[in-house]
Order: structure tokens, then C-alpha cells, then sequence
């Protein structure tokens, strides 16, 4: 409830600032163009956020198949925009995803679907990547999960610190891939490929 509270109050935010930026643009005569932005950007927002209304298990069921591999699935280099629950500014990177089946495989887009489902709500980065990992878990059951994100964030890099370069990675070792050296090794030495 809380947190339904909270979107509503930023939605009705958002159209709040927009309707004051186009008041003060109206003053400068350059109001045409920012019409609609007010609705756009409400539209925009809303479909930033369509994580919230998602739903997992709907998105997973159909794609899990049985299966007898034991080694690690690693899916890298998925695409990820998400919107830090700080500033409502993007940060913008990549999730590398990895489990080791116990009976159990997904399909590959479908860990994608998982990543946006997270992603497409205002976060931390730190529990996007808990949030991956644990899903996954949840859903699989496999030996073990291990999710790395690395991100570029906007509210870094246009306000505060200015920093253009910096890029905060994040990760989450499950199951085997926290308990078991080897197999982490094995996951980071994959990740470097
Ligand atoms: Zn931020």
C-alpha cells in the first residue's frame, strides 16, 4: 500500500513538474512544443515502472523445461535501463546472469524478461541484482545463481559528482557459486571470455 501511494504521489509529481516547466516556458513563448508533455511524460513514467505490474510467475511458467545439464548456463550482456529510486534518473548497463540447473532449465529470453521485470520499477542497483538472483532461485531451484550488474548512473554523472566514467558493478552469488570457490572461479573466468 505504501509503496502504491508512493507511485501515485510521484505520478501526480511528475505531472506537477511538467505542468510548472510549461508554465514557465509559456512565459518565454516556446509553450507549443510542451503542450502534451505533462501526459507524455506521465505515459512515459507509467511504462518505466511497468514492472510493478507484472507478473513473475505468469512471464516464467511456460519456459521451464527439464533437463539433465549440470554445468553453468551464463547468459551475458543483457541490455538494462532502470530508474534509481533516489533521483528518478536512469542508470543504464548490463546484467551477466549464470545458475547451474538442478533438474530444471529456462528458456534464455525469458531471463531477460526477468532482468526488465526488476529493472522497469525504481531501485537501488544493489537489490535489482539480489532481486534477479533470488527470483531465479525461486522459481529454478538450481544448484546455485550468481548475477553481476554493472551500471553507469545518470544522477552521477549529470548532478552531484559529475563523473562521467565511473561504472558501479554488483553481485549476487547464490547456492554453489557462494559456497564453492571453484565454481565461482569458473563463473568469473566465463565472464571475462
Ligand atoms: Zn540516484
Amino acid at each position: 500500500m505504501i509503496l502504491i501511494g508512493c507511485r501515485k504521489k510521484i505520478l501526480i509529481g511528475s505531472r506537477k513538474l511538467t505542468g510548472n516547466c510549461l508554465k514557465a516556458s509559456a512565459k518565454m513563448r516556446i509553450a507549443k512544443g510542451l503542450r502534451r508533455t505533462p501526459d507524455r511524460a506521465a505515459r512515459a513514467f507509467e511504462f518505466l515502472t511497468q514492472g510493478y505490474r507484472q507478473d513473475l510467475e505468469e512471464i516464467i511458467n511456460d519456459a521451464v523445461f527439464a533437463s539433465d545439464a549440470s554445468e553453468i548456463i551464463l547468459v551475458k550482456d543483457i541490455e538494462l535501463y532502470s530508474l534509481c529510486e533516489h533521483h528518478l534518473l536512469p542508470f543504464i548497463g548490463r546484467a551477466h546472469v549464470a545458475y547451474i540447473p538442478n533438474g530444471k532449465v529456462i528458456g534464455l529470453s525469458k531471463v531477460a524478461r526477468i532482468v526488465d521485470v526488476f529493472a522497469r520499477r525504481l531501485q537501488i542497483q544493489e537489490n535489482l541484482t539480489t532481486q534477479i538472483a533470488e527470483s531465479l532461485m525461486e522459481c529454478l531451484e538450481p544448484s546455485g545463481v550468481a548475477v553481476v550488474v554493472e551500471a553507469k548512473h545518470l544522477c552521477m554523472m549529470m548532478r552531484g559528482v559529475e563523473k562521467q566514467n565511473s561504472v558501479m558493478k554488483t553481485s549476487c552469488l547464490l547456492g554453489v557459486f557462494k559456497d564453492d570457490a571453484r565454481t565461482r572461479s569458473e563463473f568469473l573466468s566465463l565472464l571475462k571470455d
